[in-house]
């Protein structure tokens, strides 16, 4: 039996290592359109702010690797089209130059998301940048050295106060240029509460960024290369930008051949991954996911989903039995010397899902506050008001102190209330935490 995989990044090579073990007697090939398969996007920000040394550590496995496993990989290929009826698919081998056709049995939809490049005046000039691979880091890199060259303290301005722009921000502040952060929503971190966005908010401006808020970038100008950001309240100098704005899944190829989407644009997956074509599977950034909280179909493009979702696939794909339920939106960031956690729901989302909600923030210290190096923790749990199901919380602290998310993450899971958070039996020793553990100091301020 042959298995195809379309995209070689985190759900595309996940889904074929789990399917190789689960058959080994699988044929398998995996076409990536870029030169890199199988590499860590999540590290790109930090080897530009320079804490790793170079983007060759991000790649995890090499097509040789997978070669040794069994599995075909093949970088420059990209997959044009496919007959579903006749179970063939038509590839572009860019290095070669040359169109040639592939069978299957079943196939693996794995081919991501694309950062968004709004159709703006001026988008096109030269550095203008976005980033979801290694080319591109390299790009930015490259544009980085070449702008010392012309000022000793380039601008950089960053559109879009997610995530992604946060931690770039980081970065280009560490190669020392002067940074700006447009924002169009009135806070960074769009799902997050207004009391979490305005911690991180400090903690970017307490490092000399420079944040506008509820302002929209309308266009760019320069002379071939970028010199001006134009927005809806002026404009800013800049040597190089980067569009941080949002990823939009890529679901036309798979439409093109009878593949249902969401509303939203992502591919439609039951829970053993498979589409609406039977033997047609997918996983990563370009499906949908179930929110287990909200009970809504959601789209939240995130690594740790899309590994997840591969090895589900994999499995089901090599003849095994697994089932992905959903997610919680889980997520932790690093937003310079604090981490932003957060799962669930933010009490703006429960409110928007018509939920009766309410939220509450504590802050107190990470660890015994006699205890050498403690350092302060806020955290808030949104929870329903006549049940007390907990539905969401948010932390912003220090390092690992904010995994503690991750404790949240696993009431959410099963459907937990305030009282389960409150009884639980966590781990307790001054340098890692207080007598009650923060979380347990809100569940209890919030029963109260
Ligand atoms: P992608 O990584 O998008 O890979 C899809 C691949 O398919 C691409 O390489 C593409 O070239 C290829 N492809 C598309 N169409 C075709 C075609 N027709 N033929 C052949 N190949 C094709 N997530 C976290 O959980 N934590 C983090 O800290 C985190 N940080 C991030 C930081 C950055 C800067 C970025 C960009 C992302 C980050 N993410 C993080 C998100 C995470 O990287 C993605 O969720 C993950 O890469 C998704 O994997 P994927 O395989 O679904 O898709």
């Amino acid at each position: 039996m042959k298995l195809i995989v379309i995209g070689g990044v985190a759900g595309g090579t996940s889904a074929a290592a789990k399917a190789k073990r689960v058959n080994p007697d699988l044929e398998i090939t995996l076409f990536e359109r870029s030169n890199q398969v199988s590499f860590a996007p999540c590290g790109l920000p930090y080897v530009i702010g320079g804490e790793i040394s170079n983007f060759h550590k991000l790649i995890a496995r090499t097509p040789q690797d997978f070669a040794q496993t069994g599995i075909e990989a093949l970088t420059q290929h990209e997959v044009l089209s496919v007959d579903y009826p006749n179970r063939v698919l038509e590839v572009r081998n860019h290095r070669e130059g040359q169109t040639f056709k592939a069978s299957f049995d079943k196939l693996l939809i794995a081919t991501g998301a694309s950062a968004l490049r709004p159709r703006i005046p001026g988008v096109d000039l030269e550095n203008i940048f976005t980033l979801r691979n290694i080319a591109d880091g390299e790009a930015i890199q490259k544009a980085i050295l070449e702008a010392y060259n012309r000022s000793s303290t380039p601008k950089a301005v960053i559109v879009g106060g997610g995530y992604i722009g946060l931690e770039m921000a980081e970065a280009f502040q560490k190669r020392g240029l002067q940074v700006t952060v447009i924002e169009q929503l009135p806070r960074l971190l769009g799902n997050v509460d207004p009391d979490t966005a305005a911690l991180t908010l400090t903690e970017v401006k307490r490092h000399g960024v420079e944040v506008l808020v509820s302002e929209q970038v309308k266009g760019f100008s320069g002379n071939g290369r970028v010199q001006k950001v134009l927005t809806s309240q002026g404009e800013l100098e800049a040597d190089l930008v980067l569009l941080a704005a949002g990823v939009r899944p890529n679901s036309s190829l798979a439409a093109s051949f009878g593949v249902n989407l969401t509303p939203f644009g992502s591919v439609e997956v039951n829970q053993q991954l498979e589409t609406n074509l039977p033997g047609v599977y997918a996983a990563g950034d370009v499906t949908e996911v179930h929110h287990l909280v909200s009970g809504r179909h959601a789209y939240i493009p995130l690594g740790n989903t899309a590994n997840h979702q591969g090895r589900v696939a994999g499995t089901n794909i090599g003849g095994g039995h697994s089932s992905f339920p959903g997610v919680v939106g889980t997520a932790i960031s690093k937003v310079f010397d604090v981490a932003v956690g957060l799962t669930g729901l933010s009490e703006l989302d429960a409110f928007q899902l018509g939920l009766e909600a309410k939220a509450i923030s504590i802050n107190t210290s990470d660890h015994a506050s006699y205890f050498p190096d403690h350092r302060p923790i806020m955290v808030r749990l949104v929870f329903e008001t006549k049940t007390a199901r907990l539905l969401g919380a948010q932390i912003v602290g220090h390092g690992d102190a904010v995994k503690r998310i991750d404790v949240v993450a696993s009431l959410l899971h099963r459907a937990g209330t305030l009282e389960d958070l409150a009884n639980l039996n966590l781990a307790y020793a001054p340098p890692f935490s207080s007598v009650w553990d923060p979380l347990q100091i809100a569940a209890n301020a919030a029963l109260r």
